[in-house]
Order: structure tokens, then C-alpha cells, then sequence
């Protein structure tokens, strides 16, 4: 059996950044490296091409009455820029202090290698331990995976037959306290553009007779959202699923301070649906965000004029339940029916991405169809973590957006457990990115105990 922590060493010394092209040689490595890692392993492996980085299946099959687990991963890695506030080589793993720091040690090459060494660890003590394997390692997540959903699509008929996903990609709030996610925020981005004048006027010769395309885009903007957070679109809430109280109770439980995420935040107060506290909001309901405003003069002094256009991006987030082309929609629709004569106006729909919602077993609304398996996997996931990290996960919803999770559920009808073992310290995305090596290592054996609990049937 290999050492884990001197393998992942290993896969993160290629620098696979997969938004670079000057990094073909780190991706090719890092591919090479897994396939040559599940080779090892006794794994069929397979390097599927796409438009840009190819994924890495690798397969351990059998009997097919046996549990079929895919194990979700990505090689590719975030550019390690600015790297001179690196303290070391993003691309030389060192340990200090029961850390390691590298590019992709948190995310996502660490948590992955839990993973791969707990199925290693698995097959060396059973090599005929009645479990289906499938890693699907891809390397373009952090580019918005791109050809995964083409993937998924062309090779459902083979994928679809498994029994759910399991995955380390999502966050927990400390080394004691994991975290199993349960829910993703989706996304839906639109463009709006409101053009008043054909061009610029003088604002001493024009300016009292003509709306101001500004002034009408920060009036319906601004009429979006009521003075209490709410959002004003006609069915924006319409399809929100609904929030249990075990949820709030595990939420709860989590013990996260309102002065303290304002003190962070550094604001003198937060602004949540009346109905929710933030951590709450965050998790629970949609929000219609503006994340750029523009138009007119922005050079230095002023400039006297009724600009001709003004142009705002929003996007909203979604929760479980929501349609993102629905409530782009809706949102185009109230938009469009606000604006004010003299005004033209386009709203342009962007990116979007679904929501997931999947519930535990022995909870109130856990489906009363939920796949054996798949209870069977939560199961053994929170008595693994409550054994090996002495209490046991919070099931959480979280804010943030991972597409391909609820892609795998539309596409292949599966569901993803996921294991929270990165932590807020590890700098993700940011220089000095580390791992803590204790939640890798309480990882594999997690990892492990739930393969086994799995190969039961
Ligand atoms: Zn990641």
C-alpha cells in the first residue's frame, strides 16, 4: 500500500492549472500521475478526450449485483497567482506545522486522495470486496467544467446504472465539526441594458425633458427588492422548497455568531429576509444580486451630460426546486414590464446552473422511494465521521454553486454524498493554500468504513 500523503506529494508537483495553456505539461502530469496511480491499483483505466482536458475514468467492475459508488474528483488546479505571496513553491508541497502547502492540496487533489487511498486500503485487505468502483476525475472544474455534462450525457447509459456519487469538494467549519452538504445554490446571470437618447446629451440644453436611462435603471433596479430584503419579481419565491425544522436545528447547532459575521464582514448591520437569519438566508432562500452598475461619465471631474445608456449585471442565486431559465424569466419579465416610456430596453440571459436538495434518511420529508443505497451511504457517512472524529457531521445546505452536482442528478438520476474535508484556513484560491494532514488522514478512514459499509450490499 502506498503512503497517501507522499502520493498526494506527488500529484501536486504538476502544476495543472486547466485555465492556462501554458500549463499543458502540468495537466498531461497530473493525468499521467492518476492514471498510472489507479493502474496500481488493479483499476481499468481510461483517458477520455474531450475539447480540452481529457477525464480520467477508472474502473473497478463486477458482478452486477454489486453496489456501484462513483467517486467524483478534479485534477485541474486554480492558477497559483499572485504567487510572490506565496511563503513557498505552490508547485513543491512542504509540511509545516501538520499542514501541507501546495496548490490543489485542499482543492481538490487532498480530500480526492482520501478517497483513492481508502478504496486502495480497501482492495489490498479484500481483493474481492463486492463493491463497483468508478473514479471520474475531471480536469476542467475549475474553468465551469465545460465537457462534463457532454460526457455524462453520451456515456448515461453505463454511469446511470450506479448507485450514487461520493465526493470531497465542499467545505466544513473547523477540524472537529464536518460537515455533510446536502443542498447547492443554483445560478442564473442576466444582462440588462437600457438606451434612452441615441447619444449623449447636454444636459443644460436636454437634461429636464428626457428620462435619464441611469436614473430609470436605478428605479427599477431599485424596485426589485422591497426595503425589507424581499425580492418584488411576481413568482420569484413561488417554487423555494420548503425549509424543515430538523434543518434549522442542524443549522443551529453549527453556532455561528451574527455580531461576529458583521465584525467580519465589517458592516454595522446585516439586511436578511425578515423571516430568516442570515445563515439562514444564505442557505435557504434566492437572492437577486446586482454585481455591476454603469454608465455615463466615470473620468476624473464632471462632465454635464444625459448619458445615452446605462447597463447593470445581475445574477441570481437559486435554491432546491428552482428552475434557472424559469426565474431568469421571471426576472426579465418584471424588468421589461418597469420600464418607463422613452426608454428601450434588453435583458440578456447568461449562465445558469441548478439547484440540489437531496434529504437524508430518517428525516421527516426523506423521500419514501430513497434509493437503499444511497440511505445506506448517508448512514455509514455520519457513523464513520461520528466514530472517527469523535462527534458526529452536520447536515447542511450551503450558499455556493456546484452545477455538476445537481447535472449528475438531472442527467443520471444520482445522488452525491458529500463530505465536507476542507476547512475555512485552507485558502482555497488564494496563495498558501494548505490541507490540515489530520482531517486527510480521519478522511481515509471515514472514506474507508463508509466503501465497506457500501460493499455490504
Ligand atoms: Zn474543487
Amino acid at each position: 500500500m502506498f503512503d497517501p500523503i507522499e502520493k498526494l506529494k506527488e500529484h501536486l508537483r504538476h502544476a495543472s492549472v486547466s485555465t492556462d495553456s501554458a500549463f499543458k505539461e502540468g495537466m498531461n502530469g497530473s493525468r499521467d500521475f492518476l492514471a498510472g496511480l489507479f493502474g496500481e491499483m488493479g483499476l481499468n483505466v481510461e483517458i477520455v478526450d474531450t475539447d480540452l482536458h481529457p477525464i480520467v475514468l477508472a474502473k473497478r467492475e463486477g458482478d452486477a449485483r454489486w453496489p456501484h459508488v462513483i467517486i467524483y474528483g478534479h485534477y485541474d488546479v486554480q492558477p497559483a497567482d499572485p504567487i510572490e505571496l506565496w511563503d513557498s513553491d505552490p508547485f513543491e508541497p512542504v509540511e509545516r506545522d501538520g499542514r501541507l502547502y501546495g496548490r490543489g492540496a485542499a482543492d481538490n487533489k487532498g480530500p480526492q486522495m482520501a478517497h483513492i487511498a481508502a478504496v486502495a486500503q480497501a482492495l489490498e485487505e479484500n481483493p474481492s470486496l463486492p463493491l463497483r468502483i468508478t473514479f471520474l476525475i475531471e480536469g476542467e472544474e475549475e474553468i465551469g467544467s465545460p465537457s462534463l455534462l457532454p460526457f455524462l450525457e453520451a456515456r448515461k447509459a453505463e454511469l446511470s446504472e450506479a448507485d450514487l456519487v461520493l465526493l470531497s469538494d465542499t467545505l466544513s467549519p473547523s477540524a472537529d465539526q464536518l460537515v455533510v452538504t446536502v443542498g447547492l445554490r443554483g445560478i442564473v446571470a442576466l444582462e440588462v441594458e437600457f438606451e434612452g437618447p441615441k447619444s449623449d446629451l447636454h444636459s443644460g440644453l436636454h437634461g429636464g425633458a428626457v428620462y435619464n436611462p441611469l436614473q430609470a435603471l436605478f428605479e427599477v433596479c431599485g424596485s426589485l427588492h422591497d426595503s425589507e430584503n424581499r425580492v418584488t419579481v411576481p413568482g420569484f419565491y413561488d417554487d423555494v422548497a420548503q425549509v424543515e425544522d430538523w434543518e434549522r436545528e442542524e443549522l443551529a447547532a453549527l453556532g455561528a455568531d451574527e455580531d461576529s459575521y458583521r465584525d467580519f464582514l465589517g458592516i454595522d448591520a446585516l439586511h436578511p429576509h425578515p423571516d430568516y437569519n442570515p445563515f439562514e438566508a444564505i442557505r435557504y432562500l434566492p437572492t437577486l444580486e446586482f454585481n455591476g452598475m454603469g454608465g455615463g461619465y466615470q473620468g476624473e471631474g464632471s462632465k454635464t451630460i444625459v448619458p445615452s445608456k446605462a447597463m447593470a449585471k445581475l445574477t441570481c442565486r437559486l435554491v432546491g426546486n428552482q428552475d434557472p431559465f424559469k426565474v431568469g424569466a421571471l426576472v426579465k419579465e418584471a424588468i421589461l414590464a418597469r420600464v418607463p416610456a422613452g426608454i428601450k430596453a434588453t435583458v440578456e440571459m447568461g449562465h445558469e446552473g441548478s439547484p440540489y436538495l437531496v434529504v437524508p434518511p430518517g428525516r421527516p420529508n426523506t423521500p419514501e422511494d430513497q434509493p437503499r443505497r444511497l440511505a445506506k451511504a448517508f448512514e455509514a457517512t455520519e457513523r464513520a465521521i461520528g466514530d472517527i472524529f469523535d462527534k458526529p457531521p452536520l447536515f447542511l445546505r450551503e450558499g455556493g454553486s456546484i452545477p455538476i452536482i445537481a447535472d449528475m442528478k438531472k442527467t443520471l438520476g444520482l445522488d452525491s454524498v458529500m463530505v465536507g474535508l476542507f476547512l475555512p484556513e485552507d485558502n482555497l484560491h488564494a496563495p498558501n493554500e494548505s490541507l490540515n494532514l489530520s482531517v486527510i488522514k480521519k478522511g481515509i478512514q471515514v472514506s474507508k468504513k463508509v466503501i465497506l459499509a457500501l460493499a455490504e450490499g
